[in-house]
């Protein structure tokens, strides 16, 4: 694949080239099974022997080609897609962590990723040290353990938006023989591509940006190919040991770095938890990308400007905004992300809860919604809704203020976004 073609080609042309005479756009390959003249040739792809098809809940041509279009996008190795964000992150995570073992994990997470780790996987026996994304090489070294298998964290946070320090991240993680996993659904590859920082597994849920019409929910990972399995043998026995669920194949050997990460997550993840994508939502997503560079440079230019707005409005008490200057991480977002972040922001309104209530119900553009990153502007009163259940003492607790607004800017007119805020602070 030609891997120096630029970001905004590989949005539109990217995973897929017809030969002479194939259809122009990807084909949906809407089909559970796939037909072989004999036998023994079908033996060979369960074998892992040969390439190919042959039930869709393992791999699908349509999935594959979408996901390579991510790969390439991302600078990865090889890539799978998922049936959700969540998907993606548990297979990240349980592909080469075990009952007994250890991850350290930023703090500032998607609340369903901290459900996940914090709750469901460690009732598998899999325990997670949570520290601050602000934390100093130190505090990161401090939270490992023998058994620590890798780090997790989230290039944009979801919904506290703060930006991590990759690089460090990254290198502190080596430094432990352990791969560095990332979420960059917030950034997508277009402002942000973590594996040129060092990231070894790069995660999404395609739900937000990627598909970003709130059309289908769904996930991906990118294996960077960089992590040097072998040389850690005795911290992943999983890629480094035969597999007697699937022959005595050895990930790490017979497929070598740049492969091993996939194809174990593949055969074995795949294969028993089934969470794979459907053909027709693969080829949704695809549409998404084929406009995801113009949609984003929109996105970052809105939410600046509704952010600047924000912050000058005297009604207005705070707002976090990672490419606002004064943000706690304005200087990370320069460096990271220097071409935009993202479209979503938080802002409180003075007056507590209440006054973010009252602004909320007066907007005519921007509609309540548990989402983001959508094409259509929404916004989200995480008090009344994601965090309902908590005191507002828990609410501080957690960083989420009772009178935080998360509002995510769409692609429509920064003008109209800006009209519709103004009357609705009004009616505080
Ligand atoms: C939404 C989201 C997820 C979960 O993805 P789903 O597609 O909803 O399963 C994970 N990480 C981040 C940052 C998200 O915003």
């Amino acid at each position: 694949m030609e891997s120096k073609r630029r970001i905004n080609t590989i949005c539109v042309q990217g995973g897929y080239s017809p030969k002479n005479g194939e259809p122009r756009q990807v084909p949906i390959y809407q089909s559970t099974t796939f037909k072989y003249d004999t036998s023994e040739d079908m033996g060979k792809l369960f074998d892992l022997e040969a390439s190919g098809y042959f039930y869709t809940r393992l791999q699908n041509p349509t999935n594959d080609l979408v996901a390579s279009k991510i790969c390439e996008l991302e600078g990865g190795s090889a890539a799978m897609l998922t049936s959700s964000g969540q998907a993606a992150s548990f297979f990240s995570i349980f592909n080469l962590a075990n009952a007994g073992d250890h991850v350290v994990c930023s703090s500032a997470i998607y609340g369903g990723t901290f459900n996940l780790f914090a709750v469901t996987m460690k009732k598998m026996g899999i325990d997670f040290t949570f520290i601050s994304p602000f934390s100093t090489e130190a505090e990161i070294d401090a939270a490992f353990r023998p058994n620590t298998k890798a780090v997790f964290g989230e290039t944009i946070s979801n919904p506290s938006l703060d930006v991590l320090d990759i690089e460090l991240f990254a290198k502190t993680a080596h430094k432990h023989g352990v791969p560095f996993i990332i979420d960059n659904t917030f950034a997508t590859p277009v402002n942000c591509r973590p594996i040129e920082w060092g990231a070894d597994i790069v995660m999404h849920s395609t739900t937000k940006y990627i598909d970003g019409h709130g059309v289908s929910v769904g996930g991906v990972i990118v294996d960077a190919g960089n992590f040097d399995w072998m040389a850690h043998k005795d911290k992943f026995p999983g890629f480094c040991t035969p597999d007697e669920s699937y022959h005595g194949i050895t990930y790490a050997t017979k497929f070598g770095n740049k492969g091993a990460f996939i194809t174990k997550a593949t055969a074995q993840l795949m294969r028993d938890f089934g969470a794979i994508q459907s053909p027709q939502h693969a080829f949704y997503i695809n549409l998404g990308l084929e406009s995801l560079h113009v949609r984003m440079e929109r996105h970052c230019s809105n939410a600046l400007k509704v952010a600047e707005y924000l912050s000058s409005n005297p009604k207005i008490d705070w707002v976090k905004y990672p490419s606002l200057k004064g943000d706690r991480c304005y200087e990370l977002a320069q460096k990271y992300l220097p071409n935009g972040s993202c479209g979503v922001l938080a802002f409180g309104p003075k007056g507590g809860r209440k006054a973010a209530e009252k602004l909320m119900a007066a907007l005519k553009v921007t509609a309540i919604e548990t989402h983001v990153a959508d094409a259509r502007s929404c916004c989200l009163h995480p008090a009344n809704a994601t965090h309902r259940q908590l005191t507002d003492d828990q609410l501080r607790a957690c960083g989420v203020t009772p009178e935080l607004v998360r509002f995510s800017c769409g692609i429509e007119d920064a003008n109209d976004l800006i009209e519709d805020l103004e009357q609705a602070i009004g009616k505080i």
